[in-house]
């Protein structure tokens, strides 16, 4: 048996202390932010997460995920955060719950303000993922919480033996609306034209399930209401014949929006203020690395998010090392 060589971790340069410093901060819990904060940990960066809400990210509230590889049987989303959280929690990730409201560039460093704390890293992960799109149309807000929902896996429970309609033609809209078949009588699917974008595995689903059925090349034109939403009106792109169809309850899944604003003085965002990145997860700021859905990319999944965050994580600890003075600037 030969002799062993004890490679000593680096030690970490900077603990997190009280006034919030840290090697690398990353934002957004979502499976971007905590895959890059397992690969951080892993690389012992002194690592602080910030998120407002749970750790999972919008991936946590999808019913079933059938297409992240290794569970041939599927797993849900509430599972697969789960399973993200217990292993971030051994690694001793250090999270800040709170909502980061502005980053400023000071010297090689960034600030963030969350919640009145400032927290400073020469290194920033941005992973705050997208925030679904609206219809703005008359009714939507003011209906929001009364048969509005952005969210089947949340509310469509509430929904047993009633009629429901789903807005969008992608894999949210169509995997949402094979969800709402579980609990609602009907569930009417309106998409703009006449192909579903979805995958073709859940179109398939979708056209062989008898709780559901389409209005193609239809858009919504008002929600109505009381107190609650009881009718839709369409519009027939093609005659633009109008009709109100009543609904107990209305799901809209018409794409994202990136949460980009905090950030766009600071890198270059594409038109719809996705943030652009070379193969690195680099932007246009040194220092600031983004991975997952808030970047500009062509697959917007799970698996793609975790990839993001990885080499994400990667790049800021390359970036780290070849920092002259080390990964906290102490000049400040
Ligand atoms: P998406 O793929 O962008 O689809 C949005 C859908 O809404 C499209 O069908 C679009 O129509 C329609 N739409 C957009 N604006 C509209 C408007 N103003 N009025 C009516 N319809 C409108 O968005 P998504 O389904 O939320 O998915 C987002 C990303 O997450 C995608 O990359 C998707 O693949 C991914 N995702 C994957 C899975 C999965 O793999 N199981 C599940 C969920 C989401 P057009 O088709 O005419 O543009």
């Amino acid at each position: 048996m030969g002799t062993q060589t004890v490679v000593k971790p680096k030690p970490k340069l900077q603990p997190l202390d009280k006034s919030g410093q840290a090697d690398l901060i990353i934002l957004g819990g979502g499976p971007a932010g905590l895959a890059a904060a397992i690969y951080a940990l892993r690389a012992r960066l002194n690592v602080l997460l910030v998120e407002k809400m749970i750790l999972g990210g919008q991936a946590s509230t999808t019913f079933q995920i059938e297409n992240y590889p290794g569970f041939p049987e599927g797993l849900s989303g509430m599972e697969l955060a789960t399973r993200l959280q217990d292993q971030v929690k051994k690694l001793d990730l250090a999270i800040k719950w709170g909502n980061a409201v502005a980053i400023a560039k000071k010297n090689r460093h960034y600030e963030i303000v969350v919640d009145g704390k400032l927290l400073t890293a020469p290194a920033i992960i941005a992973a705050t993922g997208t925030a679904a799109a609206k219809l703005d149309v008359p009714g939507e807000a003011e209906l929001l919480g009364r048969g509005v929902s952005y969210c089947a896996t949340c509310d469509g429970p509430f929904y047993k033996e009633k009629n429901i309609m789903v807005v969008g033609g992608g894999n949210s809209a169509v995997e949402e609306a094979i969800f709402l078949t579980r609990f609602a009588s009907q569930v009417m699917v309106v998409h703009r034209r006449d192909t579903l974008r979805a995958d073709k595995i859940l179109a398939e689903r979708a056209a062989h399930n008898p709780k559901i059925f389409f209005y193609w090349h239809s858009v919504v034109k008002a929600i109505s209401g009381q107190n609650k939403v009881e009718a839709v009106t369409l519009e027939d792109l093609a005659n633009k014949n109008r009709l109100t169809v009543p609904v107990d309850g209305i799901f809209v899944y018409v794409g994202s929006r990136p949460n980009s604003g905090l950030l766009n003085n600071l890198v270059k965002l594409d038109k719809q203020g996705f943030i652009m990145t070379d193969e690195a997860m680099r932007t246009s700021s040194p220092g600031v690395f983004a991975a997952g859905d808030i970047r500009v990319k062509t697959l917007r999944q799970i698996v793609t998010a975790a990839a993001d965050g990885a080499i994400a994580a990667e790049s800021a600890r390359k970036y780290l090392e070849e920092l002259p003075d080390g990964r906290v600037d102490n000049k400040k």
